[in-house]
């Protein structure tokens, strides 16, 4: 009631909700108190949460903050979404978002932009805007975002709050609408690493509807929040501390760092040769992967359909034009155009080079280093409507979006403010390393 309280308060000035399930929630509440009555209450019973429109509930509104979708109410809920219901919580509603999670300021929603907490005249970040923003004003005490790029940890750090993106493949995609899917990952945001580890509990570990989840056992990632640091090898990537970075952010972090070093952590700067190709080789191999996931956007087996069309052909241009916005088909626009004929070898199968490229270049840090540390974005949140440039926004994500292309795990978590806006920290594992990042960035709050 407290939370269903404040969202209606905040709700509509951050704009943070696109559905909000209070009848729902208040049911399954309800079902919590008589579980707790009963002694049957687990660690997660009862406690509240948000979800990324993205992911599919069944019965509920699911639209991807597309136009397309604004008519969709999904017939089954994904694995991530079912574990946690399991698990006892109690889902608030459904977060606003980039469309299709094509973004990094929350301005490319159908439902409008999202406002920052801390600053209202600031993005709260993207993709995963609603949920950092939702978190960061107290409208839920946690809630589920998607990575693909940036779109957790990037809005976390915007919003003073703490988000995990789990290794490619640690949490199941089945219901996940896809963007790009050899990137996607869905993970905890919350106030504190010691919330996103009991989620990360619940969420972690194998589902055979997705094929790219692996088959490995889930550590209990709250039990080792308290390791000792002393002796942990933290590597700073010269190039995340070059050119374009805010020197406020520069500082914060590396006051950061220093923290950890009076906790018995060294510190070595490393390289990551290839930082630099990040997101040219991003910005193929997503849209690529976008074109063809959004193939199934058609106006005829689910989703917004035009009025009146004269032909097929026609109602498949109209209702693609009128039911996407103009970022998403933007992507689709390049993606087809990189996977065509004639250019497939010069963009798509060159990007795929760079990216193993990238991923060998984080392997070799994590030979010398046990994490790596660095800003989660080049500036603290900007202003709303500042990026009118697609390419400005797209540089954006230059910290973000090679961690996607390695498929390892990232966390951001709140160090400082630049302007009474926040500062995210970024702490980046080896593939798995899960429990380790949730360690060191606990040790840190
Ligand atoms: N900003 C990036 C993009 O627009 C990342 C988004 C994401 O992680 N979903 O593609």
């Amino acid at each position: 009631e407290h939370y269903l309280q404040r969202i209606q308060q905040s709700g509509a000035i951050l704009n943070s909700f696109i559905t909000v399930t209070a009848d729902q929630a208040l049911e399954r509440a309800d079902a919590a108190d008589q579980a707790r009555a009963k002694g049957t209450a687990s660690l997660l019973t009862g406690v509240p949460l948000a979800l990324k429109d993205i992911f599919c509930t069944q019965g509920i509104k699911t639209s991807c903050g597309s136009r397309m979708l604004d008519n969709f109410d999904a017939p089954y809920d994904a694995t991530v979404v079912e574990k946690l219901k399991t698990a006892g919580t109690v889902t608030l509603g459904k977060t606003n978002m980039d469309e299709f999670a094509m973004g990094s300021s929350n301005e490319n929603s159908y439902y409008g932009p999202v406002k920052n907490p801390w600053d209202l005249t600031a993005v709260p970040g993207g993709s995963s805007g609603g949920s950092a923003a939702a978190v960061a004003a107290g409208l839920t005490p946690a809630a589920l975002g998607t990575d693909t790029g940036g779109s957790i940890r990037q809005p976390a750090a915007f919003c003073g709050i703490t988000g995990l993106k789990p290794t490619y493949g640690r949490v199941s995609r089945y219901g996940m609408i896809a963007y790009a899917s050899s990137l996607d990952q869905a993970g905890p945001m919350a106030r504190s690493a010691e919330d996103c580890a009991h989620l990360l509990n619940v969420m972690a570990g194998h589902d055979v509807r997705d094929s790219t989840c692996v088959a490995r056992g889930v550590p209990d990632y709250a039990e080792t929040l308290n390791a000792p640091l002393s002796g942990l090898k933290i590597g700073l990537p010269i190039e995340y501390f070059g050119e374009g970075l805010d020197p406020e952010v520069e500082k914060a972090v590396r006051e950061a760092v220093s923290v950890y070093e009076s906790l018995g952590a060294t510190v070595r700067d490393v390289s990551l040769p290839h930082t630099h190709y990040a997101i040219p080789a991003y910005y193929v191999i997503a849209p690529a992967e976008a074109s063809s996931n959004l193939s199934r956007f058609d106006g005829v087996r689910f989703g917004y359909r035009c009025d009146d069309p004269s032909d097929l052909i026609d109602l498949y241009k109209r209702s693609r034009a009128e039911g996407f916005g103009d970022e998403v088909q933007r992507r689709i626009l390049i993606g087809t155009h990189t996977l065509s004929e004639g250019f497939f070898d010069a963009y798509y199968t060159k990007a795929q080079k760079v990216r193993r490229l990238i991923r060998q270049d984080f392997l070799d840090a994590f030979e010398d280093v046990d994490v790596l540390m660095g800003p989660a974005s080049p500036t603290p949140a900007f202003d709303l409507g500042a990026k009118k440039d697609p390419v400005s926004m797209y540089l954006q994500d230059i910290y973000t979006i090679a961690v996607n292309l390695a498929g390892i795990p990232g966390i951001s978590v709140p160090a400082g403010f630049a302007g009474g806006r926040p500062i995210g920290l970024q702490i980046l594992g080896t593939h798995f390393a899960e429990a380790q990042l949730l360690n060191v960035a606990h040790q840190f709050q």
